[in-house]
């Protein structure tokens, strides 16, 4: 049975030159995100086909000029685009260094770039660096602010009757004065309150089946309540 509210992707929001799109976010299957600026091209949370998804918009010396990625938390539907945005980085001959931000403990980033490192190193053109987040504290890339913050995203265990926390993060970029809050996926959270409220854009998932509220994922209304809390918002990641 599909779920009544389902998003209609992609959401694009762009003021001033300050773009994000949301090429999609849903649960269990993909999430994609680029954000530009003047100077600036970074994606967030290159889920599976991330690369299609690029390729519909941009040329490949604009896909070359991705200089950040940031990703949220190791799930599958966050990161499984990561090994072909790498490998087509550098079959194209990237040469302009990469940067890949993660919460402290992700092993799923970490593997993966070992990996891809094992397999590629010697025809590798461009230095890749892995940035482990592990703290909140503020940092500029060219023309943008990025402040990560911890939010509070749990899976459930093997046999279901347990939860347990997932290195997780949100992440608000700042670009002249414009702000955009991206939650990654969470449960209400304090963290997530309040690095929305007064954000120009929100982006909040509503990843909790049904109306009960857990501690996986927020519901429809609780992701609502967050989100009218900034000047506009969208909510993503909604069960379909
Ligand atoms: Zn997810
Ligand atoms: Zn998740």
């Amino acid at each position: 049975m599909k779920n009544k509210f389902t998003q209609k992707y992609p959401l694009v929001w762009n003021k001033k030159k300050f773009f994000i799109k949301i090429f999609c976010s849903i649960p269990n299957i993909a999430t994609g995100i680029i954000i530009t600026t003047e100077k600036s091209t970074f994606i967030v949370d290159p889920g599976d086909g991330i690369l299609r998804d690029l390729n519909k918009d941009y040329s490949p010396i604009e896909i070359l000029n991705i200089s950040d990625i940031f990703i949220s938390h190791g799930h599958h539907d966050h990161v499984g685009g990561v090994w072909s945005l790498l490998t087509y980085l550098s079959v194209m001959k990237k040469k302009t260094p990469l940067n890949i931000y993660y919460p402290k403990g992700c092993l799923e980033i970490e593997s993966i770039y070992k990996a891809f490192h094992e397999v590629y190193s010697d025809e590798l053109k461009y230095k890749i660096t892995l940035k482990e987040i592990s703290n909140s504290r503020s940092f500029k890339k060219k023309d943008v602010t990025i402040k990560p913050f911890k939010v509070n995203h749990r899976e459930l265990s093997e046999d279901g009757t347990n939860t347990f926390e997932v290195p997780s993060l949100g992440f608000k970029f700042t670009h002249e004065n414009k702000s955009i809050c991206y939650g990654g996926d969470t449960a209400y959270c304090k963290n997530l309150v309040d690095m929305s409220k007064d954000s120009d854009l929100a982006i909040i998932e509503a990843g909790a089946e049904g109306k009960e509220k857990n501690d996986l994922h927020l519901t429809i209304e609780q992701a609502i309540e967050i989100g009218k809390t900034a000047k506009e918002y969208f909510l993503v990641h909604v069960p379909e």
